[in-house]
């Protein structure tokens, strides 16, 4: 359920949201919402009036069979035109509830793409107004002019890219022999690093039982149409899915892993109650702590990012990007994202919880990426090289990954 009476009430708002927003939806068309908004509330009006006429009709042509006087002329006249007036409300009502279902489609055809509102400290523009909240650790300094990682990857032969429009074209790649190990290494690490940390129901109920799906919307669907109990929240989950994205953009990042159409990750998802206003935003701190633990676990150089409005897509209030430093592209590149999303999807979803008070109410939502393996192997693969063209293995993948180097197969 839309939060309606926040968009009539603060249109002015709302239309700076949307204006501020990069989707395709303008400040214009707030306007058009709310007319198609208060002529649905118009036609539900009318239906309810109508229906209630309709049943005292009902009710009287009930009682003057009942008094089996319809011999009187007055009560047979009365009786026949409580029968007209009831069928004309009804072929009436018809009508309405044909034109209530258009308004209705109409209405969330166009309200569901209201983007959220934005945290009041997230910059407002486009992704040059991205604020740097925190750079970690240093940029390597080489000897040598540092490979890209596709070059690194085709000659230890762990990646391949060429020659692949037979399979599924353009940005199709495969990871082979340690390039397939670094994959399972890093969700394997993930999965385990997060679980152990949070990531269990209430061990006292659910002693080994952990929460996961496939995806945030995977995720987001197991709660749907739930109500979780208030001593449940925050519940923390994580899982580890396959990721498709179009992609239509065929002119940037052409080559290697950087943007692909089909990839690997392992991401958090949290629902939180809404009492203080605080829960979803400590919740997302808490997401972002975990995911700088990883990266720098992994010896990644990389810098957090508070991300400008046009930048948030419509669900997210706040989001927060991880770009980790990319030697062969000498660049800071993208690796990771984690956004609160208030109660923009728990409206569409009907996720809620039950308050101490016993009341329903609509929780928070917050997801974020623990590990999307293409981008984490380009910065693992350009930082950890070597002049030999080997790659040190981070000491926590040595383990899952069974080599310390990964080298030329023989
Ligand atoms: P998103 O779910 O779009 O916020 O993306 C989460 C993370 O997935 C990003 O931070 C990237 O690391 C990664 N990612 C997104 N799109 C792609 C893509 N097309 N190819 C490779 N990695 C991607």
């Amino acid at each position: 359920k839309l939060d309606m009476q926040r968009v009539c009430e603060e249109t002015d708002a709302v239309k700076r949201e949307v204006e501020n927003r990069k989707g395709d939806l303008r400040a214009a068309d707030v306007g058009l919402i709310i007319s198609v908004w208060k002529k649905l509330q118009e036609v539900q009006k009318e239906i309810s009036d109508l229906e209630t006429r309709k049943n005292a009709i009902s009710a009287k042509v009930r009682a003057l069979v009942d008094e089996h006087d319809k011999s009187t002329l007055a009560s047979l006249e009365e009786y026949t035109s409580a029968r007209e007036e009831g069928r004309a409300i009804r072929e009436k009502l018809g009508q309405l509830y044909v034109q209530e279902g258009e308004l209705e489609k109409e209405h969330y055809c166009r309200a569901l793409r209201l983007p959220n509102r934005s945290h009041p400290s997230v910059p407002i523009g486009d992704e040059s107004q991205a604020r740097v909240v925190e750079l970690v650790g240093e940029k390597r300094e080489f000897d040598f002019k540092p490979k890209g990682h596709l070059e690194i990857g085709e000659s230890l032969d762990i990646i391949r890219q060429r020659r692949l429009a037979h399979v599924s074209g353009h940005r199709s790649y495969y990871l082979r022999g340690a390039g397939a190990g670094l994959q399972f290494a890093l969700q394997n690490y993930t999965m385990d690093f997060l679980q152990k940390r949070v990531y269990s129901l209430d061990p006292s109920r659910f002693p080994d039982l952990n929460l996961a799906g496939t995806g945030e919307v995977g995720v987001a669907g197991y709660f749907m149409d739930h109500a979780v109990n208030f001593k449940d929240l925050p519940v923390r989950t994580v899982c580890s899915s396959t990721c498709y994205r179009a992609e239509t953009d065929t002119g940037r990042e052409a080559w290697g892993l950087y943007r692909v159409h089909h990839f690997n990750k392992v991401e958090m998802f949290g629902v939180t109650s809404n009492e203080t206003g605080e829960e979803s935003s400590q919740l997302l701190d808490e997401f972002v702590m975990l995911q700088k633990e990883i990266f720098s676990s992994l010896k990644l150089h990389y810098r957090v990012l508070d991300m400008p409005t046009q930048e948030l897509g419509p669900p997210a209030f706040r989001k927060y990007d991880i770009e980790a430093w990319m030697p062969g592209r000498g660049s800071f590149g993208e690796i990771s994202s984690a956004s609160n999303c208030t109660d923009y999807q728990s409206r569409r979803l009907n996720i809620l919880y039950e308050g101490n008070d016993g009341n329903l109410k609509y929780a928070h939502t917050v997801n974020a990426t623990a590990c999307a393996v293409p981008r984490t192997v380009i910065a693992i693969l350009e930082t950890h090289q070597t002049k030999e063209g080997t790659i040190l293995v981070p000491e926590v993948l040595r383990h899952y990954l069974g080599s310390e180097v990964i080298e030329k197969p023989k």
